[in-house]
Formats: C-alpha cells, structure tokens, sequence
C-alpha cells in the first residue's frame, strides 16, 4: 500500500465524529462517499469567488465560471481518456445520464434491448419504459449462483434485433465485476449500441473510454467523493451527433424562432438550462484527489479491506457472503436466523454504518430468492481496524438477535 489511510482520513471531516458514544464505522460507500476538504474547498471557493451564470455573460464572473466550469470539463476528458471534451455531457448522476439515453432513442416493435440480473433498478427501468413506448422487448442476462454473469446465455441473446446492450461494470449489490471490454466487444460485433453503468466502477477503476469501445458511460459525482447533483453521461461522438436532442430550452440551441429552433452542438445540445456549475467544478476536484493518490492504490487497498471483511465475516456461523471471490467495493451477505434490517440497525447502535435492504436490486434479489442483504462497501478512507470493528460489531449482534 503506497499511501496512509489514517493522513487520508484526516482530510475527510465528517469521518471525525461518533456515533451513539462509538467512533464512526462508515462502510455505506456504495450508495455514497464522504467528500474530502479539497471538493468542500472547491464549492466553497466556487460560491465565494466566481459564482456566475456561464457561457453569455460578458462579465469578469461569468468569464471565470464559464472557464472554471468548462476546464472541468477538459478534465473529465482526461480523467476519461474521451477522443473529445464535448463528448463529456454533465448530467445530475447515472439515473439522469441513463434516462438521457433512453429518451433519445428510437426503437421498434421487434427490436430488443439486452440488459443483466445484476443491474440496479436505473438501468432497468428506464429501458422498460422504452420498450413500452415503442413496442421493443427487454431481455436479460441471468447470473449464476456466485452472482457473475452466464456468459453463454450473454452471447446466446445477442443478435442482430439487439440495438442497446446495458451493462453495469461493478454490480452494487454483489460488487461483481464484469468482463465489460470483452461483452462490449461482443454486443458492437452484434450491431448494438453499448451503455455501460460506472457508477460503482468510477471510485474503484480506471475507465478509458476509448479502451472500453462502448457507445455511452454513464457515473454519478456523490461515488468518487464529489456532490450529489452532478454526474457524467460520456457519449461517443458520431452516435449522440446522429441523436435528437432531448430536454428543450436554453443553452441547447443555436437558433430560435417561433417557426424553428436549431439546436446546438455537443455537449450543449444535451445541457438545457442552468447547469451545476459548481458540481462539475468539485467533481472535476475530487478526480484530482483520486489521482494524487492513484487509483491503483486504492484499488489495491480496498482490496485488502474487503478480502478481510470477506474472511472475517466467513468465520462466523451461518454467514453466506454474495458475489464471486474478486469483488470490489462492495460485500453483501446474509445471516441463518438473522433479518437483515435487525442487523443493521443493532450495528449502527455500535457506530458501524452499513445498508440493508435490496439494494434498488430487486430482481437480483428475487433471483436469489431473498428480500434483501447487509452490505458493507468500502473507500479509500476506511481503515482494517474498521473491518474488525464491523466484524466484532456482527458478532455481537447475531448473539443478540439469535
Ligand atoms: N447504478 C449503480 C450500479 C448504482 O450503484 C447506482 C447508485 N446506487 C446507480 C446506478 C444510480 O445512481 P444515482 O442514484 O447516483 O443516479
């Protein structure tokens, strides 16, 4: 490990406090991070010095947000490896950026729309919505037992009816990782368009666009320790070019009559309104924190946290962990005896914040014939004392509760 997480730790206050006379255990990270000094500074700063609307203002402050806003951006492009900086679309997080894609395509009677068991309830339903507005069917990848992907039913559903293949790349309730550069490839050499859910892959991995081949990547700020509100939908260029726009008003055109509008280009074309301004900036700040540590590291240290949380809880009786061996971010289980509810709420009286529930999963968890899991998910910042604490605190609680 190159790097401490106690001096990481240190730049997240919140982390600081107690929680009913216990130090807190945050392992909720999953459904959303802490955000470090450096992204509330950001915010701050943005709203303290160069808050203005951006892109028509003539004034010095709409100049400096407008380029602090659009530097952003540039950033994300990097961050991304994006081929283009107006490939980089800014939307409220992944719920936004997948509807986004589901409104701006046009389907048939007869087309399909390929998504997986492992998905979250966002990258489910909005295709649902498009298949009954235009009549197309949704089909879905079954999982197996230790919750990975059944690659032959994968290939054996792809065909030339398929036109939008959507893949989570890390699931968030079993923290499967899915081989997506090799079922991206699969779905392109089909014929089908490609949108990949980062929402759990952002904080853990590097992504490259170009690498990955898909045609859309959709992630959410509030993952990767930046603001709720803000999120990315990253779109290969000559796909969201041949696209309709989608929400109307200002920013988005060119031209406006009463007779006709012209639209404008990316990514404005996808940006009506006021945008998040802030959001983007702090966004853009938290990818700089993530990389002054590297990713590599923390994914190797997060690695650590969760094969020893993974052991740990495995050594008590009557504990079944979910997912395959290799999982990242995030560890669900269930316990013989145990409500998963009664659970964390008896652990959260020890100061160990974790979910319970389905995790906007519920097919998932129908597939597996529960209501729901206790899971644990980690960040940079949390610590192996911590795993132990979440361990020593299960323990207890099942003592209790049996
Ligand atoms: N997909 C996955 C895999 C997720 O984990 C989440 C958040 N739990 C979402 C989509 C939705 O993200 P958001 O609520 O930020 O739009």
């Amino acid at each position: 490990m190159a790097f401490d997480p106690s001096t990481v730790r240190a730049e997240f206050p919140i982390l600081a406090q107690s929680v009913n006379g216990r130090p807190l255990v945050y392992l909720d990270n999953a459904a959303t991070t802490q955000k470090p000094r450096a992204v509330l500074d950001a915010s701050r700063r943005y709203y303290e010095e160069i808050n203005a609307n951006i892109h028509r203002g003539t004034h010095h402050l709409a100049r400096a947000a407008t380029s602090a806003h659009e530097a952003a951006r540039e950033k994300l492009a990097r961050h991304l490896n994006a081929a283009d900086s107006a490939e980089v679309i800014f939307t409220a997080g992944t719920t936004d950026s997948i509807n986004l894609v589901a409104a701006i395509l046009t389907l048939a009677p007869g087309d399909e729309v390929l998504i997986t068991a492992l998905e979250h309830h966002s990258n489910i339903v909005p295709w649902q919505m498009l298949c009954e507005r235009s009549g197309a069917t949704l089909k879905v990848v079954p999982c197996h037992d230790d919750g990975t992907l059944d690659q032959d039913a994968f290939h054996a559903l792809l065909s030339e009816r398929t036109r939008l293949t959507a893949i989570t790349w890390i699931s968030n309730a079993f923290g499967t990782v899915n081989p997506v550069h090799e079922m991206t490839a699969a779905a392109k050499a089909a014929g089908s368009l490609v949108l990949i859910d980062a929402a759990q892959a952002i904080p853990h991995l590097a992504i490259d666009v170009q690498a990955l081949g898909a045609d859309f990547v959709a992630f959410s700020g509030h993952k990767v320790y930046a603001p709720t509100g803000i999120g990315v939908l990253w779109g290969r260029r000559a796909v969201l070019d041949a696209l309709p726009p989608w929400r109307g008003g200002g920013e988005m055109i060119k031209e406006v009559t009463f007779e006709k509008t012209t639209y404008n280009d990316l990514p404005f074309k996808y940006e009506a309104g006021t945008p998040n301004i802030e959001g983007a900036i702090a966004l853009a700040t938290a990818l700089d924190f993530v990389n002054g540590i590297g990713l590599t590291e923390i994914a190797a240290h997060e690695d650590f946290l969760i094969r020893r949380a993974a052991e740990g809880l495995a050594s008590l009786d009557g504990v079944h962990l979910f997912g395959p061996v290799g999982r990242a971010g995030a560890l669900s289980f269930g316990i013989e005896g145990v409500h998963h509810y009664d659970l964390g709420t008896l652990i959260d009286q020890m100061g160990v914040a974790v979910r319970t529930g389905h995790h906007c999963c519920q097919p998932l968890m129908a597939r597996f014939g529960i209501t729901g899991t206790t899971r644990a998910s980690f960040a940079v910042y949390n610590t192996g004392e911590e795993v132990d604490a979440l361990v020593v605190a299960v323990a207890k609680a099942v003592g209790i509760l049996r």
